[in-house]
């Protein structure tokens, strides 16, 4: 399957206002988060959470959902969440931890699981994972090129970046910005080129904006327990849902959009093959 398995595809959003002001899209992730930990289902949550340069995350041990709030929205860098697990168990002495994570990391998040040889401490307190999709990722420097060279601007008026319609978009205290994504082409790491998730397809649950309309999030039940705790969510009134079927632009373009990564992945994985380069597959 084109999105991984899963479940049941919904479109969602938070319905606690503090959030919605905050997140990228439907807040999904801080509203499960959240949740998760309000309920006991976690003790903590590591998320991207903020430094003094915004849009440069570092990953953070929240232990309340006021941390789990100031780490909302994406930051378009790295942010080692997986790192900072261990520290969430051996620093702060979590016996549940939840955690967001993109695609790779969710990789290793399951690999690690999967054959705990180092890692026995840490592979079964890991309880809710929630997966963002991902087409591609930047260096911070790309960041700083993209907003201060190419758009005339400074992160000190960014707000908040977003990447949609076929534009990298800066929401600055001088207005909404935007560069189409030809011109941030060639900045992104090199190993998105080869990298086949779109839709975080190891995660518990998985959200993304793709799908669903602004302000909303499209959101992806896979695993048992992640459905259970969405569902949950959902009937504590935490998250309010729509059938994807009754939104645009639906399920179909990120069925497109997702089929195009893994076919472009797999066309840079056989140039590099040929070339003798090493691809990790
Ligand atoms: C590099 C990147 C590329 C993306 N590309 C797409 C895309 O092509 N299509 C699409 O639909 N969605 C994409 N997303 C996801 C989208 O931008 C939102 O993060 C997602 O919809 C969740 O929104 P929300 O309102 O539920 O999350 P919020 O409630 O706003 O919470 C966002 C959560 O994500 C965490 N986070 C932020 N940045 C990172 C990061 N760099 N690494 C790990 N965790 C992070 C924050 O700590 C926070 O917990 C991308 C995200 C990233 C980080
Ligand atoms: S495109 Fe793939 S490799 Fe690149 S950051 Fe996203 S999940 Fe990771």
């Amino acid at each position: 399957m084109v999105l991984g398995t899963y479940k049941d595809a919904i479109s969602a959003k938070a319905t606690d206002k503090s959030i919605q002001e905050v997140s990228q899209d439907g807040g999904i992730v801080t509203a499960l988060l959240s949740y998760a930990l309000d309920e006991k289902i976690i003790e903590g949550a590591v998320v991207a959470g903020p430094t003094e340069e915004m849009f440069k995350p570092e990953p953070v041990v929240a232990l309340t959902s006021d941390e789990i709030i100031s780490a909302a929205g994406t930051k378009y860098t790295f942010s080692p969440n997986v790192w900072a697990l261990k520290v969430a168990v051996r620093q702060y002495g979590l016996e549940k931890v939840g955690t967001v994570a993109i695609p790779c990391q969710l990789m290793g998040i399951r690999k690690m699981q999967s054959y705990p040889f180092s890692t026995r401490f840490l592979a079964d307190k890991i309880k809710f994972v929630v997966g963002i999709f991902c087409m591609e990722n930047f260096p911070y420097a790309s960041l700083e090129t993209f907003v201060n060279e190419k758009l005339h601007s400074s992160m000190d008026v960014t707000l908040k970046m977003d990447i949609g319609k076929g534009k990298f978009w800066a929401y600055t205290d001088e207005g909404n910005l935007s560069i189409p994504l030809k011109e941030t082409h060639g900045y992104e790491q090199a190993g998105c080129n080869i990298c086949k998730d779109y839709t975080a397809e190891l995660a518990d649950v998985s959200t993304g904006s793709v799908g669903s309309p602004d302000g909303w999030s499209t959101v992806l039940k896979r695993t048992d327990n992640g459905s259970s705790i969405f569902d949950k969510a959902v009937e504590a009134g935490v998250i309010e849902t729509k059938p994807i079927d009754s939104v645009k632009p639906g399920l179909g373009l990120l069925e497109k959009l997702s089929d195009g990564k893994k076919s472009k992945a797999a066309d840079e994985i056989k140039k590099r093959v040929e070339m003798g380069l090493p691809v990790p597959f």
